[in-house]
């Protein structure tokens, strides 16, 4: 497995690879590391006889608000280079930050509408920040394929939306959220969580499986308002605030209009603080396994 810090050294270690014959397929899978279970998965996934792996490991501080996480984002480089050795990965890119935002920079990727809903108000600038950074990935690795998890439901759509516009030739692959024996998806942030903070956790899965079974019992008869309320209900009882418990179109993710039937196949997504640490989570309706 080779490391690249710099884009030239990528670059070169890509242009080896497309020189191999039989030829192969550049998949890449970025990450921000402190890697888990989850991550590996996505390089499962997207591994293969004629796939050559590129795993980028880059904590992007455009993504990050002022008042997040960003500084105390965990850091673990070795421990990730490891389990991405173990898992074959063939090439890992962990640039600094000089590396993706040349001095002087002064170009971002915005994408229109699907950033104004759920997260999009609570993190201004965060889905700017994805979208720039994956968008420069894309540039520099040029990807057969790329991989991202439907835990980050919107930003999956987001990036689906931008590779579109900005015309990469790459197949976006999604992966099911990875998850805990409890039901609680797999996150780096989940290390923020106290014992107790982690044990109330578990709920948000929770919410997520009742409020499926509601919907599926109430066979297109329960009102979005109605459904919404209960949503939020089943969460404040363990979360310590709420951004949002929303029930909405899967693909342009806007809310169903509180008076709207619920439909079988619907979006279910939240962000909630369990203490200090902002958790997400989602679901689609009659096609993830309920948590
Ligand atoms: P991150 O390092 O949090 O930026 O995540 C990197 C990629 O891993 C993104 O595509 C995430 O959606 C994906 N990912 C993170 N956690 C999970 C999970 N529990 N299950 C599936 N994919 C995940």
């Amino acid at each position: 497995m080779d490391l690249c810090t710099d884009i030239a050294g990528l670059r070169a270690a890509l242009a080896k690879a497309r020189l191999a014959r039989p030829a192969v397929e550049i998949a890449l899978v970025p990450t921000m590391g402190a890697l888990h279970e989850g991550h590996l998965k996505l390089v499962d996934a997207v591994a293969g006889p004629s796939r050559f792996v590129v795993t980028s490991i880059f904590v992007n501080p455009t993504q990050f608000g002022p008042q997040e996480d960003f500084s105390r984002y965990p850091r673990t480089l070795e421990a990730d280079l490891a389990q991405l050795k173990a898992r074959g990965v063939h090439l890992v890119f962990a640039p600094g930050p000089e590396q993706m935002y040349p001095a002087g920079d002064k170009t971002r990727v915005r994408v229109h509408d699907l950033t104004d809903v759920l997260c999009g108000p609570f993190r201004p600038g965060h889905f700017e920040g994805v979208a720039t950074v994956v968008s420069k990935f894309f540039a520099v690795v040029q990807p057969d394929v790329a991989i991202f998890g439907r835990k980050d439901y919107q930003q999956l759509a987001v990036i689906r939306r931008m590779a579109k516009d900005l015309l990469f030739p790459v197949e976006i692959q999604a992966l099911a959220t990875v998850r805990e024996p409890d039901g609680l998806a797999k996150s780096s942030r989940n290390m923020y969580l106290a014992p107790d903070e982690r044990a109330r956790a578990a709920a948000i899965p929770a919410a997520l499986a009742e409020l499926d079974a509601l919907i599926e019992q109430g066979r297109g008869r329960l009102r979005a308002a109605e459904a919404r309320a209960r949503f939020r209900a089943s969460l404040s009882r363990v979360a310590d605030s709420i951004d949002y418990a929303e029930v909405a179109d899967p693909e342009d993710l806007r809310p169903l209009a509180d008076d709207a039937l619920v439909p079988p196949r619907v979006l279910l997504a939240l962000a909630c603080r369990i203490g200090k640490t902002r958790l997400i989570d989602n679901m689609v309706t009659s096609e993830d396994v309920r948590p």
